[in-house]
């Protein structure tokens, strides 16, 4: 068993009353190449910095080899860092741009030749040492960044988005040059990226990140076999994402169909049930579990990639026969290529508080709400008030209330209205034959709904919601 080198235990990070990193738990062997994967702004560079000690943590621990170094600066941290960009010295050449470290330790001339000669080596820039970095490529300074960071023999080397300004085919050649880097130095390199087939290529451990939290952590075939929610099954590779619900236990029915599958969930729990195209297999339509009809193929170099539709879910299937829009065939799926996972939220829930004129003020809106819910047997009697069963009257304005509103219930307009709801869309997931949708609001809530349409991530909206969908409870 290897050594555990870096702990972070219930890291959270707060900016200005955002949180940005929260729940965060991992543990890092020495010498694993561990990379956290993540859209954009989930919080994977300020996990990064935190390591580094550039930020430190607003709660939790940050152990190193068993010690808290929490709170411990940079410089006093074995740890290295690469930039996206490179932040090599201009005016420096090859050689003193990466002694430049050792120079300052004032470690002697002899010594540092030879570890400078010996570095250049591992990223293939033998004989660069009196080269102007002015003259160099993209990929030749990134390496020269990379043998900076590495001369001082840290034991972690963190690289954050280290490829990010290369163009694809040097990107892909030092994937694998930073790999073979890994094998010989026996460093440990957390590396931080958005993009999934680089994280999947070169590590033996992926932290797939988002919106501040860990959403998994496995190996690269744990993650992209055995995804554990719909988020990760969305964002590594492609999928099917279909709204399931077990029939019995190892039978779930999606797309108004039984299908044998190998999870033990008891009957009826909804689930979410996530199908990879290149476990579509295409059968004769008598043969299937399913039928459909197909809607396009287009030649994808290795295989066809293949939308058919069936009732009013379309599949996406990736399979080495062409076939031609219009044509009806079956669809079979392995019970183990049958991914059943636990189903999003069926219910959004937020604090409110019923406001003079009787509505429901909560997530920076107010909506129209039914006040007789808080009163057993009650009818309404003015704006804001009820007169209960027994005759007495009940002013409810300031009452504190739990506000239900379920997923089915809410629905996007791009018309903004004062008292409703708004916020930007931070996430989707497409699902058969309807979108997910996440809404955060100016308050920090979120709302998840299901549409029909394609909006897109970023786009600000307002929140609508029929005045019978919202369930209230005193609080
Ligand atoms: P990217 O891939 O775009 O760099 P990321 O996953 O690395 O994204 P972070 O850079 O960690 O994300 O940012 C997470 C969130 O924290 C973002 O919303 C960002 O705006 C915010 N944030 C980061 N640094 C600060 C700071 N110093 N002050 C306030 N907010 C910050």
């Amino acid at each position: 068993m290897r050594e555990n080198i870096i702990e972070l235990k219930n890291i959270k990070k707060v900016f200005d009353d955002t949180v940005v990193v929260d729940d965060f738990n991992l543990t890092v062997k020495k010498g694993e190449f561990v990379t956290f994967l993540g859209p954009s702004g989930c919080g994977k560079t300020t996990t990064l910095r935190m390591i580094a000690g550039f930020e430190f943590p607003t709660e939790g621990e940050i152990l190193l080899n068993g010690k808290d170094i929490s709170s411990l600066p940079p410089n006093l941290r074995p740890i290295n860092t690469v930039f996206q960009r490179y932040a090599l010295f201009p005016h420096l050449n090859v050689y003193d741009n990466v002694a430049f470290g050792l120079n300052l330790k004032k470690l002697p001339k002899s010594v540092i030749s030879e570890k400078v000669k010996n570095v250049l080596e591992v990223v293939d820039l033998e004989g660069f040492e009196k080269r102007r970095i002015s003259t160099l490529s993209g990929g030749q300074q990134q390496r020269i960044a990379i043998a900076r960071a590495i001369v001082n023999e840290p034991d972690i080397l963190l690289l954050d988005e280290p490829l990010g300004a290369l163009d694809l085919k040097m990107r892909k050649e030092m994937q694998l040059e930073l790999k073979s880097m890994h094998e010989q130095l026996g460093i440990t390199f957390i590396y931080v990226t958005h993009d999934q087939e680089e994280a999947l290529t070169m590590s033996d451990k992926v932290v797939v990140m988002s919106d501040g939290m860990i959403q998994q952590t496995g190996t690269p075939e744990e993650i992209y076999n055995e995804p554990k929610n719909a988020f990760v099954a969305d964002f590594i590779g492609e999928s099917n994402i279909f709204e399931g619900r077990m029939a019995a236990s190892m039978t779930v029915e999606f797309c108004k169909t039984q299908f044998p599958c190998v999870d033990n969930v008891p009957k009826d729990t909804r689930v979410d049930v996530v199908v990879r195209p290149e476990d579509v297999i295409i059968t004769a339509p008598e043969e299937g579990q399913i039928r459909g009809v197909v809607d396009s193929a287009v030649f994808k170099g290795m295989y066809y990639e293949i939308t058919a539709l069936c009732g009013d879910n379309e599949v996406v299937i990736q399979s080495t026969r062409d076939a031609v829009p219009g044509q009806e065939i079956g669809m079979k799926i392995d019970p183990d290529n049958i991914h059943v996972m636990p189903a999003g939220a069926l219910m959004n829930v937020y604090d409110g508080v019923i406001t003079k004129d009787g509505r429901a003020a909560f997530a920076g809106g107010e909506y129209e709400c039914d006040l007789t819910q808080l009163c057993d047997g009650s009818r309404l009697s003015g704006e804001c008030s009820v007169i209960t069963a027994g005759g007495e009257e009940i002013d409810l304005a300031g009452t504190y209330v739990t506000v239900e509103v379920p997923v089915k219930a809410v629905s996007m307009s791009d018309e903004q209205k004062e008292y409703r709801a708004s916020g930007n869309i931070i996430s989707f997931i497409y699902k058969g034959n309807h979108y997910n949708y996440t809404v955060r609001t100016a308050t920090e809530e979120d709302f998840v709904l299901d549409e029909d349409d394609l909006w897109n991530e970023g786009d600000h909206v307002s929140l609508v919601i029929p005045k019978e969908e919202i369930i209230l409870k005193r609080k």
